[in-house]
């Protein structure tokens, strides 16, 4: 493998071989191919693109440089859900738990803040004491005693994903159909899973800003699942405004207790109960949407839903006793309305980089996040209001930092005469 000849063919339109591709990979993952010249490599990819024998190459390339699990103690379903990122979006935190109490086994290795969008793995760390690094011992053995662990990616599952995720994020590299199938396709199928729901949101809040990048990518990732032998579903989901009443650290854990104790915002529990219904069809659970939903409603007023995030929580040596005591917030700021009308659109890009702002997430690999930080939608789209209602509240432990997300926040929607519909799903 020489890989300027590579680069080179990429640049001219012929494709790659499969062991050309296992070979760069290995050689960056060995520190034999600098960051300098994977980096074009990255670039060529991202300009030239990749066809999808070549993109599975990848993927099965970053699946071999690490550990590949197998559960082979239950004839359970395993499944897991991926989302592409949004602001609010804290569905895993509630799905997870859902379907396991739902008798799925569910291996989930999440990601943390990219960008303007909130991390599962940042959120789940604001509860006090609760692990995400465990080792893929560990991880499977919880999986195997409670039905689900959700924790970070480690040294040992696709490692190659691991350094080269690491890269784009600084190399302006994160946004190709190719470069983000191999690295989610390679994670979940590394986790051993029978079946996968992708959710790939759609919208100003999203990194897909239109629904043909969408099926672009949706319909990549769904030949790499049928490759690989892993059932996969998609749903595309609208980000043209956050998901559920909070965006932000700890508050969206909350929101995600009062979502399992049956008190879920309606958006977001219909994000939760369509992706849930997917996997429960895959599983042979249930045999139409309908019931799907009926039972994961019936999971949630039974009280099982709730006890096994409270499991997840107590087996990952996590504590969260005194819900209302924790992380509260030292300063908080309210955002009036500026005119009466209906809010006709929600600036989510602009709303995420106020949650970064805030504390939420990381303008440099070196920051800390603030797990009070977060914002209360208090209305949305199509919701009347009246001059001076409070639109959002928005909370941290940083009155400079949350001085600067106010000013971004003030802009963040558009209050008109019509009352606007919002579709979630496309
Ligand atoms: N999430 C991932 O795991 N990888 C990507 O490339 C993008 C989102």
């Amino acid at each position: 493998m020489n890989l300027k000849n590579l680069i080179d063919s990429k640049k001219n339109g012929k494709d790659i071989s499969e062991s050309d591709i296992e070979s760069l990979i290995n050689a960056f993952l060995n520190n034999k191919i600098n960051d300098k010249s994977m980096t074009v490599f990255l670039k060529a990819v991202q300009t030239h693109g990749m066809t999808i024998k070549e993109t599975i190459a990848l993927t099965n390339a970053m699946i071999n440089s690490g550990e590949r699990i197998k559960f082979t103690a239950s004839d359970n379903y395993i499944a897991d859900k991926h989302s592409t990122g949004g602001v609010g979006d804290k569905v895993s935190l509630i799905l997870g738990p859902l379907l396991a109490a739902g008798g799925l086994t569910i291996p989930m290795l999440a990601g943390r803040s990219l960008a303007h969008t909130g991390g599962t793995i940042d959120k789940l760390e604001t509860i006090p004491g609760f692990q995400t690094n465990l080792s893929t011992k560990d991880f499977k053995n919880n999986v195997e005693e409670i039905g689900i662990c959700i924790m970070s990616q480690t040294d040992s599952i696709c490692p190659a994903d691991k350094k080269m995720y690491a890269l784009r994020d600084v190399t302006d590299t994160i946004n190709s159909v190719p470069l983000i199938c191999g690295s989610i396709m390679s994670k979940k199928i590394a986790e051993g899973i029978d079946g996968l729901v992708l959710d790939i949101k759609i919208g100003n809040g999203a990194f897909m800003k239109t629904i043909d990048q969408g099926i672009e990518l949706g319909s990549a990732l769904q030949k790499i699942g049928k490759t690989f032998d892993v059932k996969t579903d998609v749903v595309y989901s609208s980000m043209d405004q956050p998901l559920g009443k909070t965006a932000g650290m700890w508050c969206e854990v909350k929101e995600s207790i009062e979502a399992l104790k049956g008190k879920g915002a309606s958006d977001l529990m219909h994000v939760v109960f369509e992706l849930g219904s997917k996997l429960l069809l895959q599983a042979g659970i249930s045999n139409d949407p309908t019931t799907a939903v009926s039972i994961q409603k019936d999971l949630i007023a039974s009280g099982k839903a709730y006890n096994k995030f409270e499991d997840m929580v107590c087996q990952q040596k996590g504590s969260i006793n005194r819900v209302n005591k924790i992380h509260s917030p030292k300063y908080e700021q309210i955002i009036f309305a500026h005119e009466s009308g209906f809010i006709e659109e929600m600036d989510s890009l602009n709303i995420g980089w106020a949650t970064v702002e805030l504390g939420c997430g990381r303008k440099a690999k070196s920051d800390i996040l603030d797990p009070s930080a977060g914002i209360d939608f208090i209305y949305k789209i199509g919701d009347e209001v009246k001059m001076g209602d409070p639109i959002f509240k928005c909370f941290n432990s940083n009155e400079q930092k949350l001085l600067s997300a106010t000013k971004l926040l003030n802009d963040s929607i558009k209050i008109g005469p019509s009352q606007v519909n919002h579709s979630l799903f496309f």
